[in-house]
């Protein structure tokens, strides 16, 4: 079967070289297989995601050269417009049981969350009866939140190896639908990777604790997973610090002003292993020799010269 890969930025603001570098390697591994990609805009935000960053996301890769086969400007693929299925979704795991609401406030969920995590296992509203939920419905609505199996889920990663989480102790209870109506990352990303037949998901590293939780998704709505992930590198400050939006001075906005796609694609293709020197280069000529072997799995420090904003070509 061709494999069918994705792009799926949230439009939140002008794409930083991060975003590039997980977009690139998405791109390379599914040209390179001759496989098709769909470019899916995730803007289920409204306070965050405008319609004027996803168009000029779509305007700078393929400035670059990267292009998709799906998706896009098309509504269709926006988060935004897939509300039915999403709710369909709900519909199907509130029917199995599986989804419970939960009233606590955000310190109280923060205060039992074991370190780091913003979930808790141990959520007081899943013990509720009907009758405490049609009472405390009144005084504010709820989150509805999925409950895990006690049981590990374990998965082989393309890049970062075998991984597994024991969803109760590791994972907890987790958000599908917030109060106010909002849809969760994680219901929306399953939904729409089942419904438009992705089989290979390339994203960054940050997510590789994610995809337990999706993978058990996928399992209570008796949808088909993709046969493989791949969870890449982030790129950091030599501090350590991960790139963000807010780095004005390594977004594509300033990127193309020092340099040509050409000279852009080298540098990535170097910090991905691909090629030895950052010499120029065309997203077509990497996909030839793409090599996920070649790519390193721990976050890759970028260059300070480029940090400062000077050139690293002569
Ligand atoms: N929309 C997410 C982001 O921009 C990526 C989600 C994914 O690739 O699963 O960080």
């Amino acid at each position: 079967m061709a494999v069918k890969g994705r792009f799926a930025p949230s439009p939140s603001g002008r794409m930083h070289l991060g975003n590039l570098f997980s977009a690139l390697l998405a791109w390379l591994s599914v040209r390179h297989e001759g496989g098709s990609l769909v470019l899916r805009i995730e803007d289920l935000d409204p306070d965050r995601c405008r319609p004027e960053y996803a168009l000029q996301l779509m305007e700078d890769l393929r400035w670059l050269g990267l292009d998709w086969d799906e998706g896009g400007e098309e509504p269709a693929y926006w988060q935004s417009h897939r509300e039915e299925h999403y709710l369909a979704a709900f519909e199907a795991l509130k029917a199995g049981g599986l989804l419970y609401p939960c009233f606590c406030t955000r310190q109280q969920r923060l205060a039992e969350a074991p370190h780091g995590h913003e979930v808790s296992p141990s959520c007081p509203c899943v013990h509720l009866t009907a009758e405490e939920i049609s009472k405390k419905s009144t005084q504010r609505p709820p989150n509805w939140k999925v409950r895990v199996p006690d049981r590990a889920i374990s998965f082989s990663d393309g890049l970062q190896g075998a991984y597994s989480q024991n969803m109760t102790a590791q994972c907890g209870d987790f958000p599908i639908r917030r109060w106010d109506g909002a849809w969760a990352y994680q219901l929306a990303v399953v939904v729409d990777d089942a419904a438009m037949g992705v089989t290979q998901v390339v994203r960054g590293r940050d997510l590789l604790s994610s995809t337990p939780r999706q993978l058990w998704l996928y399992e209570a709505l008796g949808l088909t997973p993709p046969t493989a992930f791949y969870h890449v590198p982030l790129l950091v400050a030599p501090d350590g610090r991960r790139l963000a939006k807010r780095d004005a001075d390594l977004d594509m906005g300033a990127l193309r002003q020092r340099y040509k796609p050409e000279e852009l694609l080298g540098l990535l293709a170097q910090l991905a292993g691909q090629r030895d020197t950052p010499a120029p280069v065309t997203a077509r000529e990497l996909a030839q020799t793409f090599d996920w072997s070649r790519v390193p799995r721990q976050d890759i420090p970028v260059d300070g010269a480029l940090l400062c904003g000077k050139k690293v070509f002569s």
